[in-house]
């Protein structure tokens, strides 16, 4: 297996968003989703709403590349580089940049 024990601890947490809203319920798809969450959260291009757990993309390019390099270089068991960029560049393009359940930011309140 990858050196998955390199992941920070709230990796446990991602598995089990991941495996919740993940589309398909394939184990192998859920192992790659998994691994793309791992390698965005390690570069700060993703980060996690606080409240209700969804997973925000940053829309930094700096942090992208950071994602990339490390997917190019780190592959996940089974797959080329190429392919691991791949699945980073599949759950960047899932995810939004704003949580889907916080109320907008700029909202007006009418009194
Ligand atoms: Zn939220």
């Amino acid at each position: 297996m990858a050196p998955a024990n390199e992941a920070p601890a709230i990796f446990g947490r991602m598995m089990a968003i991941a495996r919740t809203k993940s589309k398909s319920s394939r184990p192998a798809i859920q192992r790659l989703r998994c691994w793309a969450i791992s390698v965005l959260y390690e570069a700060d291009a993703i980060v996690q709403c606080e409240k209700h757990g969804w997973l925000l993309d940053r829309a930094d390019p700096y942090a992208r590349e950071c994602a990339f390099a490390i997917a190019r270089k780190c592959p996940p068991s089974g797959l080329s580089s190429e392919e691991g960029v791949v699945q980073i560049m599949d759950l960047l393009e899932s995810i939004g940049d704003s949580c889907p359940e916080c109320p907008p930011k700029k909202v007006e309140y009418a009194q």
